[in-house]
């Protein structure tokens, strides 16, 4: 039955596990606007895709996420913009349920951050993207999509963050992460498998206990892909991760870790006009609800 959600999306909020929401947001974006219009290009795309993945042998049919579609946001205010995320993902957490939000902007994560570090103080991040967006503030604004990691930073301190792919930032974005505030991996993902041992399952092959893990969010900036992929994105940096690598990773990540909230941002439709960013956007999302635990 086709329904105005994503795919497969179940109909009642109460049977989901995972609950995918839409925070089209664009106020701060530094240079090519529209990651707005990115959460319904996905939901429209999304029925241009299978249901099922014949890299997991899974179907979307057989697992229960609900598609709680876009926040109404007052364009103009980030700060505003931020609290309603937050409000959403706390209620979705709240229930029981893992928040997948579909931006947007890269300074949405902030909002949803800010819920999953109440509900779970000893939270990580595990970031992947082209840019660092560790600036402290850009061009005198502290809420802006280059500034949102170091936003994160400010909430949950050193040695809760880990970033893969990240090929551009300041001089001051590359000395912060040399004096070990987070932990960063330039250019690859080639060290995700040995993330510190505190992310770690078990190592005796025993079905690891998931709820003594730490919790992690997950968030994905789509252009740590590199643009020949995935041109649909506002600033695009040459010499990015390759779709598959992108994708063993994160679902690697999902079987993996404990991921108590994630997001995808940063798909701008509007600079693709071929329509293959979305279309890869859509099948990735679908890699992720299958790879959950
Ligand atoms: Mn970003
Ligand atoms: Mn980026």
């Amino acid at each position: 039955m086709v329904s105005a959600g994503f795919i497969g999306s179940c109909e009642e909020y109460s049977d989901a596990n995972v609950v995918l929401f839409g925070a089209g947001a664009d106020s701060t974006t530094s240079y090519r606007p529209g990651t707005r219009f990115g959460p319904a290009a996905i939901r429209a795309e999304s029925y241009g895709i299978e249901t099922y993945s014949p890299y997991q042998d899974r179907d979307l049919e057989d697992i229960a996420f609900f598609d709680a579609g876009d926040l109404e946001f007052p364009f103009g205010s980030p700060s505003r913009q931020l609290e309603m995320i937050e409000e959403k993902a706390a209620r979705i957490l709240a229930d029981g349920k893992t928040p997948f939000m579909l931006g947007g902007e890269h300074l949405v994560t902030l909002g949803a951050v800010r819920a999953a570090a109440k509900a779970y103080p000893d939270l990580r991040i595990i970031h992947f993207d082209a840019h660092a967006d560790l600036r402290e503030d850009y061009l005198g604004e502290k809420l802006s999509h280059a500034s949102v990691l170091r936003r994160c930073h400010d909430i949950l301190g050193d040695g809760r963050i880990w970033q893969f792919g990240i090929r551009s930032g300041t001089r001051e974005e590359f000395a912060f992460m040399k004096e070990g505030h987070v932990t960063t991996e330039s250019f690859t993902c080639a060290t995700l498998e040995k993330l510190g041992s505190d992310f770690k399952p078990r190592k005796d092959g025993a079905e690891p206990d998931f709820a003594s893990l730490p919790p992690v969010y997950l968030t994905i900036d789509m252009d740590v892909l590199d643009p020949s992929e995935f041109p649909g994105t506002g600033t695009p940096e040459a010499g990015g991760l390759r779709y598959d690598e992108l994708r063993r990773a994160v679902t690697d990540i999902l079987s993996r870790f404990r991921v108590v909230a994630l997001d995808n941002v940063e798909l701008s439709p509007p600079l693709d006009p071929t329509g293959r960013s979305t279309a890869l956007s859509c099948k990735f999302i679908r890699e992720q609800l299958l790879a959950f635990r």
